[in-house]
């Protein structure tokens, strides 16, 4: 990286950067730059009101980079308010690869001083994603995806959250924003809510505004980025061509992202109150609450048991 010689941009500071804010040009030393990131995430939970007094806020934790940064976060921004954090970690059954992602999330959850619950699929439906996939070999993120979400859910849920908070930085919200416009699926771009609040723990993303390269430097400034093995089943084509597109973008025009996040949340605002359906009704196999008729999940355990 560019300007690692001399000093860090923050008044009075010493210390030598060891990154450079693609923004503003400010040249940031290790204790600066995680202020700075801290800074942005408790801004951005308070002026999008993502977090308030009393709140019990269960963060999904995968124990991959992003979300054991954003629990690493909110441990210490929320530390001081009367808001009970509890991470909840989805075990889906994928042998070669879970196993290592959830002793990194018990080694955060310790080192957070954060309750920690473990649910998994093979609990939920009495089969691991392994197991799941061997019989519809062709969806695996699609079955993992659903179940995953649901699981997430249904725990936020049990624990009496009032928040579900997941990893999502500003690439992951960048990529889904334009593959909603690539896929034309109108429904999802101005879907600025779920059909009955109260069904549904609310979701919120405190690392929206920050970049990915910033939350692995701040994984790894603070020690706590562990490489993982990437998991086996291959990932969406069309997220993994968006991100490449964007990647290159956003290093030919700095700021690309951002701008692009900022316009599609201003169109939002502008269609604002449409609100998904509108109506809930509940799954006549589970008796959660569903857009219509069978839940996803209830659909994709029906079609899998029909084989
Ligand atoms: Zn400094
Ligand atoms: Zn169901």
């Amino acid at each position: 990286m560019a300007g690692e010689t001399g000093r860090c941009s923050s008044p009075g500071c010493t210390e030598p950067p060891i990154m450079v804010l693609r923004g503003t040009g400010e040249r940031l030393c290790a204790r600066h730059f995680t202020a700075s990131v801290e800074g942005r995430v408790r801004q951005t939970v308070e002026e999008r009101k993502m977090v308030q007094d009393g709140d019990v806020v269960v963060v999904g934790l995968s124990g991959g980079k992003d979300s054991t940064v954003l629990l690493h976060i909110l441990s210490r921004i929320l530390r001081d308010r009367p808001v009970r954090v509890v991470a909840v970690t989805v075990d889906e059954g994928i042998a070669g690869y879970r196993e290592e992602t959830v002793q990194t999330a018990r080694a955060i959850t310790a080192a957070c001083g954060v309750e920690h619950v473990i649910v998994s699929f093979e609990d939920y439906c009495g089969s691991t994603l392994d197991e799941l996939v061997r019989e519809r070999p062709e969806h695996p993120c699609t079955i993992c995806g659903v179940l995953r979400r649901r699981l997430l859910q249904n725990a936020a849920r049990d624990l009496g959250a009032t928040r579900l908070a997941t990893g999502h930085c500003l690439d992951d919200e960048v990529q889904s924003a334009l593959m909603n416009i690539l896929n034309g699926d109108v429904r999802r771009i101005v879907r600025t809510g779920v059909p009955d609040a109260g069904a549904f723990v609310p979701r919120v993303k405190p690392l929206r505004d920050i970049p990915e390269k910033e939350v692995t430097l701040y994984g790894i400034v603070q020690g706590i980025y562990t490489p993982l093995p990437e998991c086996p089943y291959a990932g969406e084509a069309l997220r993994s061509d968006v991100r490449h597109l964007l990647s290159t973008l956003e290093y030919r025009h700095p700021g690309t992202m951002e701008r692009t996040m900022a316009g599609y949340d201003r169109l939002r605002e502008r269609v604002g109150g449409c609100v998904e359906g509108g109506e809930v009704s509940y799954c006549p196999e589970c008796g959660e609450p569903s857009t219509g008729g069978l839940c996803r999940a209830c659909e994709l355990l029906g079609s899998l048991a029909d084989r």
